[in-house]
């Protein structure tokens, strides 16, 4: 495979800054929402916060890649003398659990750093965290060359996995007749 330079975009999560105000998944929900701006919904956001407040527990966590299926992984990690859950670090949109799904789709959601189109000095989230629990980083890299998945092979991907191949299949061609 040939190298290739690449644009590292990195955003660092001071998890000790955070105090959960969740400014960061508003506007990326908003941002996201169709037309942008046009509403907020947390559940929609590509950043979300595992928030226990009774335990001073804040951490925000960036959508990752889907996963078709859940792992078996439930380790447990004790940090500062707070304990979480192995999957509260985890960035996959994945079957075991609601967060990083489009609420009404089901289809999962992944972190962009806000697109290229209209280009942003930085990622939004980063813009808006007022306690620099989140900071921003670019770096050059050389990498493998990498055929990439566009969001919709992605999103007809997770269909097929939860409704069968026929069932998408068969949901198309209605549609294509209704148009
Ligand atoms: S905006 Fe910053 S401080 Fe507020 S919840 Fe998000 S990461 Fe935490
Ligand atoms: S970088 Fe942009 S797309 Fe990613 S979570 Fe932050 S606001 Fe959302």
């Amino acid at each position: 495979m040939s190298k290739v330079k690449k644009k590292v975009k990195v955003i660092k999560i001071d998890i000790d800054k955070c105090n959960g105000c969740r400014a960061c998944e508003v506007v990326c929900s908003a941002f996201h929402a169709n037309p942008k701006y046009s509403s907020n919904n947390p559940a929609r956001s590509r950043i979300r916060l595992i928030r226990e407040p009774l335990r001073d527990v804040y951490l925000p966590v960036y959508a990752g890649e889907y996963a078709k299926a859940e792992c078996a992984g439930r380790d447990k990690y004790v940090l500062d003398g707070k304990e979480y859950e192995e999957c509260d670090f985890c960035r996959a949109s994945c079957p075991s659990r609601d967060i990083f799904k489009e609420p009404d789709s089901g289809l999962p959601l992944k972190c962009d750093m806000c697109e290229d189109d209209p280009p942003q000095e930085k990622p939004l989230c980063v813009q808006w965290c007022i306690n620099d629990a989140l900071t921003y980083e670019e770096r050059e890299e050389e990498v493998e060359e990498e055929v990439k998945l566009d969001d919709m092979e992605v999103g007809l991907g997770s269909m097929v996995d939860k409704y069968g191949l026929q069932k998408v299949m068969d949901t198309v061609a209605r549609m294509s007749k209704k148009e």
